[in-house]
């Protein structure tokens, strides 16, 4: 590559092909990881092989790899590059109880590997998938970078414990995603999309109240009930949701009731909270007014309480400059094609749910004219085979209005320290369950395969573009300070540790 010519519109796109070409010839290194990592199978803040796996193949791959960052053991960063701008890819890797389940399989059939932990878990999310395409965009940019001689970095983050504890949340507590200048990541999904819009904002606390154990019937006056506390608490939260926003949820489930005999009066009882809201700052507000309920309940049952704070994430800021940027590099590289065979497994695995033939996509909710532009597009899709197409086999159109996911990530913290984006990349069939048995199947398949390589080259041709125009990186950072103008409140407490 001719360095004199480096900056003409032509030789990025060159470099494009270079590295999308190394993401291809990396094509096996990327299936194996992805699929060890599915075998794995680890939960939350135990990923210690597929954690070693990476870091093993990144120092391979010339990376240099520190391991257990931010305090958390499964933790890692492998940066190739020096100099601005700094990139960061987010791969994860934890997988969810009870989904142990067979690859590549159309029925629900249990299976525990002899590779992972012997727990019944699996990858319910793909988080086997999502950490492999991460790994593929970093390999690619790390060819660009090296083709190019262009300065910059370009960092894999590896961020365990999403299902469980929001690593993410506390790397942001560390200051971790100030030192890059944008993040991007994606996750497998039913379509193919570039994703916008927000999503909660959540933190759990768990209560444990203790009181005195009395019999219940001769000395009940002797008696303060924990349970007694626990009620009244939760009857005071039912209070508090007439007066908070109608887009804040509050969860609770209680995980000791203080034992089954009627006839004790219950020393210790404990209650788990979860609060959401659209913004990180109003659900550590309301958060306060639950702990404040919880005084309240002590009180009144002449108790005492302990509070653990267990994890805390942000919403997500979104950021429409990176999202244009990536929509072009997604439109340009097309979606995953696949066999007949693919299909024909698609369709079978699709008909084990009950939503199969739903309209996919992330903006579909909030948007008629949007929902009706997508039906037309898969029958279309439908109309030029003979056969049932289960995959969502085309890009859907980028939505640009306002979308509101109620369910929340980790990655909402990072998007609240740098410009971050996200793309979906379908890796199951079109309306398939979130955290289920059937995303473990398909996770495991060739469709898993093709989803994780072609995530990560839409993520590396949107990185190149970034190293190449400062004036997006710039775009992006302006859009980000203004979105972000009321201030990150980081909803990890300081002397937290992340944990499940
Ligand atoms: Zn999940
Ligand atoms: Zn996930």
């Amino acid at each position: 590559m001719d360095s004199n010519k480096i900056n003409s519109p032509d030789d990025i796109e060159g470099l494009k092909e270079l590295a999308i070409k190394e993401i291809e010839n990396k094509k096996d290194l990327v299936t194996e990881v992805s699929d060890k990592i599915w075998e794995y199978a680890e939960l939350s803040l135990k990923e210690y092989k597929s954690c070693d796996l990476y870091c093993e193949v990144m120092k391979k791959e010339g990376f240099d790899v520190e391991k257990g960052i931010c305090n958390i053991p499964t933790a890692f960063r492998a940066k190739f590059g020096k100099g601005k701008p700094v990139i960061g890819i987010l791969a994860e890797y934890d997988a969810l109880s009870g989904l142990a389940q067979k690859r590549a399989c159309t029925e629900k059939e249990i299976y525990i590997s002899q590779e992972g932990t012997g727990e019944d878990a699996g990858h319910g999310c793909g988080h086997n998938m999502l950490g492999a395409g991460a790994m593929a965009a970093t390999l690619g940019i790390k060819k660009y970078l090296e083709e190019s001689r262009r300065e910059g970095t370009v960092i894999l983050y590896g961020c365990p414990g999403e299902e469980g504890c929001a690593s993410k949340a506390f790397m942001a507590r560390d200051g971790e995603w100030k030192k890059i200048d944008a993040a991007l990541t994606w996750h497998p999904e039913d379509c193919n999309e570039v994703v916008t819009g927000s999503s909660n904002s959540c933190i759990q606390v768990r209560y444990t109240f203790h009181g005195i154990a009395s019999h219940a019937s001769a000395t009940p006056e002797k008696g303060r009930s924990a349970l007694d506390a626990v009620e009244l608490m939760n009857i005071g939260v039912q209070f508090l949701r007439e007066h908070m926003s109608d887009r804040a949820r509050v969860h609770y489930a209680i995980t000791d009731a203080g034992g089954v005999s009627p006839n004790v009066v219950q020393s210790n009882a404990q209650v788990l909270y979860m609060v959401r809201a659209n913004h990180v700052g109003e659900a550590v507000e309301l958060q306060k007014r639950v702990d404040k309920i919880a005084e309240g309940a002590a009180l009144m049952t002449e108790t005492t309480f302990t509070r653990e704070f267990v994890d805390g994430l942000s919403d997500t800021v979104t950021n429409r400059t990176l999202e244009e940027v990536a929509y072009k590099n997604f439109e340009k590289l097309g979606v995953p094609t696949y066999t007949n065979d693919e299909f024909e497994f698609a369709k079978k695995l699709a008909h084990t749910y009950e939503e199969h033939d739903g309209i996919p996509g992330l903006g579909t909710p909030f948007d008629p004219e949007y929902k009706k532009e997508i039906e037309a597009l898969k029958k279309k899709k439908a109309a030029e085979c003979a056969f049932e197409r289960a995959m969502n086999d085309f890009l859907l159109p980028h939505f640009t209005k306002d979308a509101f996911e109620p369910g929340s990530t980790d990655v909402g913290d990072v998007s609240w320290q740098c410009p971050t984006l996200q793309i979906h990349v379908a890796a199951w069939p079109n309306g398939c369950p979130g955290h289920s048995w059937q995303n473990v199947s398909s996770g495991g398949s060739s469709i898993g395969h093709k989803a994780e390589l072609h995530a990560g080259k839409v993520l590396c041709a949107t990185a190149i573009d970034l190293y190449e125009h400062d004036q997006i990186l710039k775009e992006a950072n302006e859009e980000f300070k203004e979105r972000t103008k009321e201030g990150y409140v980081c909803p990890i407490p300081d002397d937290a540790i992340a944990r499940v």
